[in-house]
């Protein structure tokens, strides 16, 4: 327990499991995370910063064509609507510490849950990700 940095906070109310890697105000702001959430209330920055800022790495870039790009799209959005529908999903991230909704809308964070129409499948001699649905 420690004193939140995110309030004005004079009773210790910051929660950290060192174990899990989670943090979690239990005082006044109610805030809690990843130590990229951390990173990135602290600090003002965004995910990319704070990755950056605790050690990582710049993300490998690799363009991809539009059918790929369309693809993956229709993934993320597909998986995306499932964790918004699936209860048991929402009460796992919030498990982890991940309780803004913004930080799930603006990351499209998704669960893979394996729903994944059956009838999409890779187009024979196509490059990855090219699906016939
Ligand atoms: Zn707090």
């Amino acid at each position: 327990m420690g004193l939140c940095p995110f309030h004005d906070d004079h009773e210790p109310s910051l929660v950290v499991d060192v174990k899990k890697q989670l943090w979690n105000c239990l005082g006044a702001c109610r805030e809690g995370g990843d130590v990229y959430r951390f990173v990135m209330k602290a600090d003002g920055v965004d995910f990319w910063e704070a990755h950056r800022r605790l050690g990582g790495h710049e993300a490998e870039t690799k363009s991809v064509g539009v059918a790929e790009q369309q693809w993956l799209e229709r993934a993320v959005d597909h998986y995306h609507a499932r964790l918004l529908e699936t209860l048991a999903a929402q009460d796992y991230l919030r498990l982890r510490g991940i309780t803004a909704a913004e930080f799930v809308t603006s990351f499209r964070v998704g669960y893979p849950d394996g729903s994944w129409p059956r009838s999409c499948r890779q187009k024979e001699g196509a490059p990855y990700g090219v699906l016939e649905c």
